[in-house]
């Protein structure tokens, strides 16, 4: 980061930031047919059906999305983020990739013709910075009209395989992907997204932290190739109960494992919904030496509610006041299921509530007297954690923290 005070880091300063709610939410709602996701550029597509593929929106129907950004804007969202959640090309693969996987599963080899697709890669390309023009677009437009700072985030998704887990229950340690593959694919996303001139990058619904890292990897080579550096919100999601990421890690071992990528915020985000969600971001704010985050889900999705969501504004809006009340919070939006009444309400509570304090992430400062000395001198590479020993605790080392350290030798990704 450059000397200048980023415009988001400005803000969190003074108050709680609102981020927008679900970009997929607000399509659905539309109900498009097949034809109105073609338009006129994909109409003879062959082979596939595009319905529900919804970054193809961005070059066959912007108004829709630049209408949704528009919305969020209106219901008071400082942060808009790009509809590029899975715009890659392995999470576009299912709609956008003729090939077939010749050993009878998606391996390695199919997913290496995946993210080498000349055509592929130029269409994610194309749609990450029409994604990122229309919401930038958006955001000026709001600016324009408020006199108040609005930012675009490039939304960047988990991508439909891991790296850490078998796709295959009769095959446990089968991968699907290799790191360098997803590393590739997001590379071509980010790359576009940063050209495209994003404010903020969102690595966002993390639930296999390898895939997280392959993303945080790319980052770090967009930047370098760039010389550009953008800040970064990452945002993990719990999937069970007990508080673990779906491969297997605890809110404070995703912390440590995203930590040498030195985020801006970090956050969680759709998980259970919010009631579940309570103790994650306690914990969260209490350890995290970053902004924190969390935007969670209007629950988990329920047919017989009238939005298809168990929350509503009403529902929703006193639970995250409670975060807020507490401190834990310096931004707060929605993911699955919000809508822009769910972010106006946001908007009702954020003025009246101060934000997190950064400095009561003071857990992080106890470990030098505890850690033996033959420890700390081997942990002195790049990494922030190795460089700042007395930011972490031992509970974080239990979680593998040192040997994830260690790894990183001679890169800081
Ligand atoms: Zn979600």
């Amino acid at each position: 980061m450059p000397d200048k005070i980023h415009p988001l880091k400005e803000l969190m300063r003074k108050r709680i930031v609102v981020l927008d709610g679900a970009m997929g939410t607000m399509i659905q709602r539309r109900k498009l047919s097949e034809q109105d996701y073609r338009g006129k550029r994909f109409r003879d597509w062959q082979g596939k059906d595009l319905k529900g593929c919804l970054e193809l929106l961005n070059l066959t129907q912007p108004q829709v999305v630049e209408e949704i950004h528009a919305e969020y804007l209106e219901a008071g969202a400082d942060i808009i983020e790009t509809n590029t959640f899975s715009a890659t090309t392995i999470g576009l693969h299912d709609f956008l990739f003729q090939g077939e996987p010749t050993s009878g599963r998606k391996d390695q080899e199919f997913f290496q013709r995946v993210v080498d697709d000349v055509d592929l890669r130029a269409l994610v390309r194309e749609m990450n910075l029409a994604a990122a023009t229309i919401a930038r677009r958006a955001g000026d437009r709001a600016i324009k009209e408020t006199g108040k700072h609005r930012l675009v985030g490039g939304a960047i998704g988990p991508l439909p395989v891991a790296a850490s887990m078998s796709p295959d229950v009769n095959d446990p340690g089968f991968r699907a992907v290799t790191f360098d593959q997803l590393r590739k694919s997001y590379f071509d996303q980010i790359g576009a997204l940063a050209e495209g001139g994003v404010d903020l990058l969102f690595v966002e619904t993390v639930f296999d932290t390898l895939n997280g890292k392959a993303a945080l990897f790319a980052v770090a080579d967009v930047f370098e190739k760039t010389g550009k550096r953008i800040p970064l919100v990452v945002s993990g999601t719990v999937t069970d109960k007990a508080g673990r990421t779906l491969s297997g890690q605890t809110v404070e071992a995703f912390l440590i494992s995203i930590a040498h990528a030195k985020p801006l915020v970090v956050a969680l985000n759709c998980s259970l919904g919010p009631d579940e969600m309570n103790s994650f971001i306690d914990e969260l704010a209490r350890v995290a030496p970053f902004y924190v985050g969390a935007y969670p889900n209007a629950g988990l999705p329920d047919p017989l509610s009238e939005t298809g969501f168990p929350e509503t504004p009403e529902t929703l809006t006193p639970k995250l006041k409670h975060w807020a009340e507490n401190g834990w919070l310096n931004l707060v939006g929605g993911c699955c299921g919000t809508t822009p009444d769910q972010i106006a309400s946001r908007g009702r509570f954020r003025g009246a509530r101060p934000s997190r304090v950064l400095a009561k992430a003071s857990r992080f400062r106890e470990l030098p007297k505890i850690l033996p000395p033959a420890r700390r001198a081997i942990r002195s590479d790049a990494c922030p954690i190795s460089s700042n020993p007395g930011r972490f605790t031992p509970s974080l080392f239990r979680h593998g923290a040192e040997s994830i350290c260690l790894k990183r030798r001679g890169r800081s990704y």
